[in-house]
């Protein structure tokens, strides 16, 4: 193994934070997660720039992290850096409808912050714990809305640290999925509104919040859905009707409350996890002919 400290030979006076041998765990909502050689987390775009430049001149694997509450990190790490984008990336601006929003910047405080100022749009997001730059890639969504529906350019770097604008004909968004250059890491991105009343936005937050409380087993760490939906039905249901639901390996088991959960019941491993993903794939195919495509990321491979 690469002795950690000497992993990246970082530039002198570079901002940001830097830890070697970092458990995974401890960035994920699943709190799953082996360690990373090096976890980077610049403080800004002039210190992503100068970090991507030195792990393409230094030929190393490079992942990036938002709030990690899409991703599976696999039990052995990842072996490289794992480039976390949050302090640093925490702006936010606003000229009339529209926003002009870092990529390190909360989606619950996006949700928040446009209800108070009376912008409507970004309700369905109230509850999803990600970072916007997170919800960019995912083209997250629930409840009919989903994140394209307000994006009109997103930028960020390259792996060559050069900066890259993308309008949304460019990232071509479809359900939960986006097109971006290979290792574009996002930096931020102009978003578009309407005006609408403090108290109806405050409403449909209350009444999905209410519906997620409901629904979905909160109090556990878990990624959220682990598959995405097949054209016109539900994962959910297709898991519960392949005999899935409350399943369990180790300290993984598939959600009683929503089968398109697995959730950490206390020490589960990735392994776990993954083992219970395939076995749901082959009992949905076995059982219904349905093939389940996972939503969450695997970081690692
Ligand atoms: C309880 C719960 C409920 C959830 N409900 C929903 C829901 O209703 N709808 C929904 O769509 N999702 C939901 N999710 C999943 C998740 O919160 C969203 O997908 C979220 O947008 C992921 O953002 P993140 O910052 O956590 O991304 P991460 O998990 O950190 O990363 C996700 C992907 O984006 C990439 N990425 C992250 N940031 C950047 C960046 N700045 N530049 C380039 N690549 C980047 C990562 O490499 C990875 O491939 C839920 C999760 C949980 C735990």
């Amino acid at each position: 193994m690469v002795k950690s400290s000497k992993i990246l030979d970082l530039p002198q006076g570079l901002a940001g934070e830097f830890l070697f041998n970092e458990p995974l765990s401890g960035h994920t909502s699943f709190r799953i997660g082996g360690p990373a050689e090096m976890l980077a987390i610049p403080y800004g775009e002039h210190s992503l720039a100068e970090l991507l430049v030195k792990i393409k001149r230094q030929k190393l694997n490079y992942y990036v992290l938002g709030n990690g509450s899409n991703l599976l990190a696999e039990d052995r790490g990842y072996k490289g850096v794992v480039i976390k984008i949050a302090r640093g990336f925490k702006n936010l601006s606003r000229d009339k409808n529209r926003l002009t929003v870092d990529s390190g910047y909360s989606l619950p405080a996006l949700v928040d912050y446009c209800a108070r100022e009376g912008l409507s749009g970004m309700e369905w997001a109230v509850g999803i714990p990600g970072s916007l730059g997170g919800a960019l890639v995912m083209n997250a969504g629930a409840y009919g809305g989903q994140m394209a529906d307000s994006v009109k350019k997103v930028w960020g770097l390259t792996p060559e640290g050069k900066k890259l604008k993308l309008s949304p004909k460019q990232i071509d968004f479809s359900y939960r999925q986006a097109n971006y250059p290979k290792g574009f890491v996002i930096t931020g991105a102009e978003l578009e509104l309407k005006p609408g009343r403090r108290s109806s936005i405050k409403k449909a937050m209350a009444l999905y919040l209410s519906k997620r409380k409901k629904n979905q087993p909160l109090t556990l760490p878990s990624a959220g859905c682990i598959f995405k939906n097949p054209p016109g039905d539900s994962a959910k249901r297709l898991i519960a009707v392949a005999g899935m639901k409350g399943q369990k390996l180790g300290g993984a088991a598939v959600s009683v409350k929503h089968a398109n959960f697995i959730v950490n019941q206390g020490g589960a491993k990735a392994a776990e996890v993954l083992a219970l993903i395939k076995k749901i794939q082959s009992q949905a195919y076995q059982r219904l002919g349905i093939r389940l495509i996972p939503e969450v990321k695997i970081l690692g491979k």
